[in-house]
């Protein structure tokens, strides 16, 4: 799906000389979300959204193959291997708030939010074109309420990720869509949601997106066209979707940390955790081991806690990569972060 329009979506259709309205009224909005729900105040590390409430419901693997090898349960079994494997318990898990039709025109139309009444734009979207039959309160019960938790957990990520050094959805990361226009699977941008609250709520100023999913992250990056408080890394195969030349002009550096480093200093960092750079994604169309996405975390989680002179907040979202391997090798990757003390869980009994 080819993006038509650019740059963050008017807050209420209103027009450009209404900046300064529009600009106050996207402060009261996050302002007065409660998705910036109190955490309890354990002394270890959240994971959310649950898991487990994100299901597709009727939905079976065979219909989201058509397009998308896609695992509906990825997001519970990443959980009941962190579980099982004793790497946390239930005490670790936060479950988000769903994102508030209020919550979602920070950033998005209230056109674009509207068109998601009509069950085949959502098909479009996610590219599963049975769901276009489906009666709309089926979709938003089905597909688009389960998104909308994801959306509310990345968006707790960064309150998180600021109280406790770090936070990892274990879903989110809908790198494809901006405010005005979804695609690729991606309905809701949570990404821009959750930088415009951490501007808004937590008093940071610069925030540097790494997104290392097998494709470019137009969806976010369209939405900060000509907003230098977001630095963008972006490694992404160039040779499959979305191919968004338009958006490209928006990415500050392609390849290296350390260039990144020497040009932006973020007070947090949101980082992009596809797995669909793994060796067999048909979508994805990279070779990556297993062994190459543990080392690539790493190496991120290393970056935020190191580079600079002190600790950077990070956000970790697992965006794209539903092959049925994927979810072991983001638990593997996240037992790694914990062995190597990049992350810190409280006790595990
Ligand atoms: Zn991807």
């Amino acid at each position: 799906m080819k993006m038509t329009t650019g740059g963050a979506a008017k807050l209420d259709g209103g027009s450009s000389d209404e900046a300064d309205s529009q600009e106050s009224l996207r402060e009261r909005r996050i302002r007065t979300s409660t998705l910036y729900a109190d955490v309890p105040p354990i002394d270890n590390f959240v994971l959310h959204p649950l898991p487990g409430v994100i299901r597709f419901g009727c939905w079976n693997s065979q219909i989201c193959f058509i397009r998308h090898p896609f695992d509906a349960g990825k997001w519970g079994h990443i959980q009941s291997y962190l579980v099982d494997e004793h790497v946390i318990n239930a005490r670790n898990i936060v479950e988000p708030r769903e994102a508030t039709a209020e919550d979602l025109l920070v950033v998005h139309s209230k056109e674009y939010l509207e068109s998601l009444k009509q069950s085949y734009v959502v098909a479009g979207i996610i590219e599963v074109p049975p769901v276009a039959l489906l009666p709309n309160f089926i979709v938003q019960s089905r597909v688009l309420q389960p998104f909308r938790n994801q959306v509310g957990g990345t968006v707790l990520a960064g309150k998180v990720a600021k109280e406790r050094g770090w936070a990892i959805n274990l879903g989110g990361g809908f790198h494809h869509c901006c405010g005005g226009q979804g695609g690729g699977f991606c309905v809701y941008a949570d990404i821009t949601l959750c930088i415009q609250f951490a501007f808004t709520r937590l008093s940071f100023a610069r925030v540097m997106i790494i997104d290392l999913d097998a494709h470019q992250g137009n969806g976010h990056e369209r939405d900060f066209v000509g907003d230098d408080r977001v630095y963008i890394l972006d490694i992404y195969n160039s040779q499959i979707y979305p191919f968004d030349e338009e958006a490209k002009i928006r990415i500050n550096q392609r390849v290296e940390l350390r260039i990144a480093k020497q040009a932006f200093k973020p007070d947090l960092i949101v980082y992009n955790a596809g797995t669909d750079i793994l060796d067999g994604d048909p979508l994805g169309q990279l070779r990556v081991t297993p062994a190459g996405v543990t080392s690539r975390d790493e190496k991120v989680f290393e970056f935020a806690k190191d580079a600079y002179e002190n600790p950077v907040p990070i956000v970790m979202v697992t965006s794209g990569g539903y092959m049925k391997s994927s979810a072991r090798v983001i638990a593997d990757s996240i037992k790694n972060l914990v062995s190597k003390r990049l992350i810190t869980v409280g006790a595990v009994v």
